[in-house]
């Protein structure tokens, strides 16, 4: 592995109500939130995410590329074109075309939209989230034409193979440098990304926990924003442990929330760190 480091596209601006435990849901007390996008070289120049965000399009125009249904899930969100993954990569220099994968952590609009931005990007799913994408298609969640845009998606099985706690586990290349992890509860197919450089791990847990407290034990979650938006409660608890026992794993390895912008402002942003 070359490089490592994370990007969050844009920002998302809530009352912190929805997310903050204790806070006063009286209170309009405005909150943050990224969306934290993972981005991984390889040894070849070949470049992985782990999600996109939105695509350039909606980066633009949130409102009107994603029509009034479904921008709701684009409420708050503050951004330009410049924020979408693509045009940072370019401006950190690399190539979009050397995108050759995207993780999805799982399939909501908010984290796969980009896909259709990286023309030989293949979209990485696992079999579970896939279903549940294809089978609630009037979600709010999912949107079907993020696909039919990028028109290239692979479905991957995860392996009964513990790592880092977690109950089931892909190597993707073979190497150990990515490996999906079995994270479901927020959604039926959610999975977790290790990305192993060798030094101390970092793991993407997209939506798994919203924020690093939801899965402490005091005080526990889920958030509220947790909590409405979650496809199987006891799933979700059981996640939360994992992620308790992934914290304490020996590798001490860094626990990525994609929307918790206190985690993402201790992260590597760029190859030089
Ligand atoms: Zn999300």
């Amino acid at each position: 592995m070359r490089a490592r480091f994370f990007r969050t596209i844009g920002e998302i601006r809530v009352p912190k109500f929805v997310y903050e435990p204790g806070a006063l849901r009286e209170s309009l007390e405005a909150g943050k939130m990224s969306m934290t996008v993972a981005v991984i070289e390889r040894n070849d120049g070949a470049i992985v995410l782990v999600d996109s965000g939105y695509s350039e399009a909606v980066c633009a125009n949130p409102i009107g590329a994603l029509g009034w249904f479904r921008s709701l899930s684009a409420l708050g969100m503050d951004s330009t074109a410049d924020d979408a993954i693509v045009r940072q990569l370019e401006e950190l220099g690399y190539d979009p075309r050397k995108v050759t994968h995207v993780i999805a952590t799982h399939m909501h609009l908010d984290h796969i939209g980009g896909v259709c931005d990286f023309p030989n990007a293949e979209l990485i799913a696992s079999r579970d989230e896939f279903s549940a994408f294809l089978s609630i298609p009037r979600s709010p969640g999912y949107r079907q034409e993020d696909l039919v845009a990028s028109g290239r998606i692979r479905i991957v099985d995860l392996k009964e193979e513990g790592r880092y706690g977690f109950p089931a586990s892909l190597d993707l290349f073979g190497d150990g440098e990515v490996v999906l992890l079995d994270a479901r509860g927020h959604t039926q197919g959610s999975v977790a990304v290790a990305i192993d450089d060798g030094k101390r791990p970092y793991i993407h847990i997209g939506d798994a926990a919203y924020q690093s407290w939801e899965y402490g034990l005091a005080p526990s979650g889920p958030s509220r924003l947790a909590s409405l938006t979650v496809w199987d409660k006891a799933k979700l608890y059981d996640t939360y442990r994992v992620l308790r026992e992934a914290e304490n794993h020996e590798r001490r390895p860094v626990l990525v929330p994609s929307h918790d912008v206190g985690v993402y402002e201790t992260l590597p942003k760029s190859a030089e760190g």
